[in-house]
């Protein structure tokens, strides 16, 4: 295990068990990785099972194991957010009871035509918890950041989000409301992770920002795209990672983070391409974006 000599640098990976790891998160997870380590700092791991229906059996121990096979290692003991619902509810009923969070019981149908931004429908209708979902008040206001690889990056919340669901109804606690709890209470100094969670941070930050937390340095690692920009559709989804493929692929993870490889590496174990790209990792390589055609030429 790397000891850790720099605690100021906290980083993670923060899997969700609804399938297999992929290509794309061997990226983010090596990025997050090499970023932690070349500093000396810790790297840990959180499997984000919020949502049971969506998981897919065997998914935890299958992310496990391939993580171990590619050589990763963690610091400190693996935490499941499936048993962090306590510290969850506390939040959200401070939140709801300050008034700062309310329940919604719109409809699917009732949401549509809005593009996905909430128009406040129940804001002021005093509805109770019981279910409804529950969403979060958010300002008139601009939230932005220095993205390490993305740069800029700012949206109007009342404008572009709206007030977004932190519990849904089914009581499911969302996505938003646990990372931004979680990287707190782990004390998460760095966050890198893929670009697709890129126009999820505003609404991180604040979170953050009403729950008095520090805010993390953050880095979007690029998203593999079509030519014309557009998400990869589950057709061009790599197959689930292989033990067998483990050194090639974290080659080939490396060249897309833009980062040098060395051709005696083809030889060698997973554990030692680790630990000779943690001694050469340069964040300033990282490409903005890769399209498929490039992503395939590395
Ligand atoms: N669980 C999320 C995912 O697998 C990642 C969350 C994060 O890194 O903030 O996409
Ligand atoms: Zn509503």
């Amino acid at each position: 295990m790397t000891a850790s000599s720099n605690p100021s640098y906290i980083g993670r990976f923060a899997p969700t068990p609804s399938g297999h790891l992929h290509f794309g998160s061997l990226v983010a997870a090596l990025a997050s990785y090499l970023d932690a380590r070349s500093v000396g700092g810790r790297w840990l791991l959180r499997m984000e099972d919020l949502d049971p229906p969506r998981e897919m059996p065997g998914a935890q121990a299958a992310i496990l194991d391939a993580l171990e096979r590619y050589g990763f290692e963690w610091d400190g003991e693996l935490v499941r957010q499936s048993e962090r619902h306590g510290a969850y509810a506390q939040v959200l009923d401070r939140l709801f009871s300050q008034g700062l969070a309310y329940a919604c019981t719109c409809s699917r149908k009732q949401l549509e035509g809005y593009n996905g931004v909430y128009p406040g429908l129940c804001r002021n209708a005093g509805h109770s918890m019981e279910n409804a979902a529950i969403r979060l008040r958010v300002p008139e206001l601009v939230y932005g950041f220095e993205d390490r690889v993305q740069g800029s990056f700012a949206q109007h919340l009342g404008r572009e989000v709206g007030d977004f669901v932190i519990r849904r109804r089914d009581g499911l606690y969302a996505y938003q409301l646990a990372v931004v709890l979680d990287d707190a209470w782990q004390g998460v100094t760095d966050i890198v992770r893929g670009a697709d969670l890129l126009d999820s941070t505003p609404r991180q930050l604040y979170l953050q920002e009403l729950l008095g937390l520090s805010q993390p340095r953050y880095l979007h690692v690029p998203l593999i795209v079509q030519p014309d920009g557009h998400k990869l559709g589950k057709s061009y989804r790599s197959p689930p990672l292989t033990a067998s493929q483990a050194t090639p692929l974290l080659l080939r993870a490396l060249r897309t983070l833009g980062q040098a490889t060395d051709d005696r590496l083809c030889h060698a174990s997973p554990r030692e391409v680790l630990d000779w790209a943690v001694t050469h990792w340069n964040a300033s390589l990282i490409p903005r974006t890769l399209t498929l055609a490039e992503a395939q030429l590395r």
